[in-house]
């Protein structure tokens, strides 16, 4: 991007990459305005409204007033919640203290970054990626490090492949799970054998759970209590209320780790955001608190469009596909589909948005060129439509056989 005359933009934006998913989300939105039917597989947000019960205490939450500062580590009835919904959910035992509060899960990670990098200070990022984990880590000064995970081992992360990529600069390793994009849920024992490297190493291991409570294979997700013992003060949990109940747009997500990190948080974040709205920090007090039926809805209802779209996208002609464990995408390689016409799958995703009006995300931006992600965060019918569409697309780009291969 070119700065205007007399303002020169600073090294970390000049180097800054626009997400490859809002990218793609803002063509969509610009064919839509001119009224075509888009089927946007490209967003990474629940496709229902936030839940009733939500909404009302957010607005009761208004009306009585709560439109104040709240404190910087965020309200204590909310950190009170958020502890309590770990220790519920998934056995584990943190203290409020240990517990800032954040503008949503992204500014979590920001906060987080900048609490523990310096200059130069790596972190271990298994790819594929969300794009924020190194993005967010370079804006901090620090230096994302890269570790490609395998399809043939469903995308899952491994002690062994993160402990070669540890240096002296190592501050953090970064364990999302279930992961945005691949789905994959990280083994119980690798998470515990990756947690002890972590402690031994005395380095973070950050641990996002954004997609936790939507997992679908036989036992949920590995336990926090388990984590929590073999990674001690090593643990760092991010997390937000955006994906479990239909809250992207109230910006309420967490830090929680060691005492003197979540102090330090809170401290960077009274110089710069303070917190979320206090009337949004009500109402997440109130979406943690309360009876839990609306995230098992959600995860059935996302267990239900799983059920059709990992099939249905691992049968199309040339096409593999990790089965996803959890969250809301699959993420297909298409690698055979690329040619000279179509040389990566920036060009693929952007024709079949333009020829059949079907937006996902290409895998470039989440270090893994070749394939694309789709979000199964929409209704069943655009889901069949789409699929129908990409393999009407495929089928014209080529037969998928083998010669394709480069
Ligand atoms: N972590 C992961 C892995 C995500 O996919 C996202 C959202 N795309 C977030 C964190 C942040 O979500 P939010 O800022 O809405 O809480």
């Amino acid at each position: 991007m070119s700065p205007p005359p007399g303002v020169s933009l600073a090294s970390r934006v000049r180097k800054l990459e626009v997400s490859p998913t809002v990218a793609m989300a803002q063509r969509a939105r610009a064919m839509r305005a001119k009224g075509v039917r888009v089927l946007d597989f490209s967003v990474g947000e629940p496709d229902q409204p936030t839940p009733a019960r939500i909404l009302a205490a957010g607005r009761e939450a208004m009306e009585a007033g709560h439109t104040k500062y709240a404190p910087a580590a965020g309200l204590p009835e909310l950190r009170a919640a958020i502890v309590e919904r770990y220790r519920e959910d998934f056995g584990a035992s943190f203290a409020p203290e240990q517990v800032t509060v954040a503008v949503g899960g992204k500014q979590a990670l920001a906060v987080l970054y900048l609490a523990i990098l310096d200059r130069g200070s790596e972190v271990v990022i298994p790819t594929p990626a969300w794009p924020t984990f190194a993005e967010a880590a370079r804006v901090a000064g620090g230096k994302p490090v890269f570790v490609s995970l395998s399809e043939k081992d469903g995308f899952r992360v491994s002690a062994r492949a993160v402990s070669g990529a540890i240096s002296a600069r190592t501050r953090a390793i970064v364990v999302n799970s279930p992961s945005n994009p691949t789905g994959a849920v990280v083994d119980p024992d690798e998470l515990v054998a990756i947690a002890r490297l972590a402690r031994r190493k005395g380095i973070v291991l950050l641990y996002d759970d954004t997609y936790a409570h939507l997992v679908f294979r036989e036992g949920g997700p590995p336990s926090v209590a388990a984590l929590q013992e073999a990674a001690g003060d090593s643990l760092v949990v991010v997390g937000t209320v955006s994906k479990s109940y239909c809250m992207t747009g109230w910006r309420v997500g967490w830090v929680i780790g060691p005492r003197p990190l979540a102090e330090a948080c809170a401290a960077l974040n009274s110089h710069s955001v303070q917190g979320p709205a206090t009337f949004a920090q009500h109402a997440a007090v109130v979406a943690l608190g309360g009876p839990q039926d609306v995230v098992r809805d959600l995860a059935a209802e996302y267990g239900r469009r799983r059920e059709f779209v990992h099939p249905a996208v691992a049968a199309l002609p040339g096409v593999t596909c990790a089965a996803p464990d959890g969250g809301f995408y699959v993420f297909p390689n298409l690698g055979r589909y690329l040619s000279k016409a179509v040389p990566d799958t920036v060009a693929l995703t952007t024709r079949l948005l333009d020829e059949k009006a079907v937006a996902l995300v290409p895998g470039e931006g989440f270090g893994a060129p070749g394939y694309a992600r789709l979000s199964f965060a929409a209704s069943l019918d655009d889901l069949r439509e789409g699929v129908r569409r990409l393999s009407e697309f495929l089928g014209a780009l080529g037969d998928g056989g083998e010669g394709r291969r480069r």
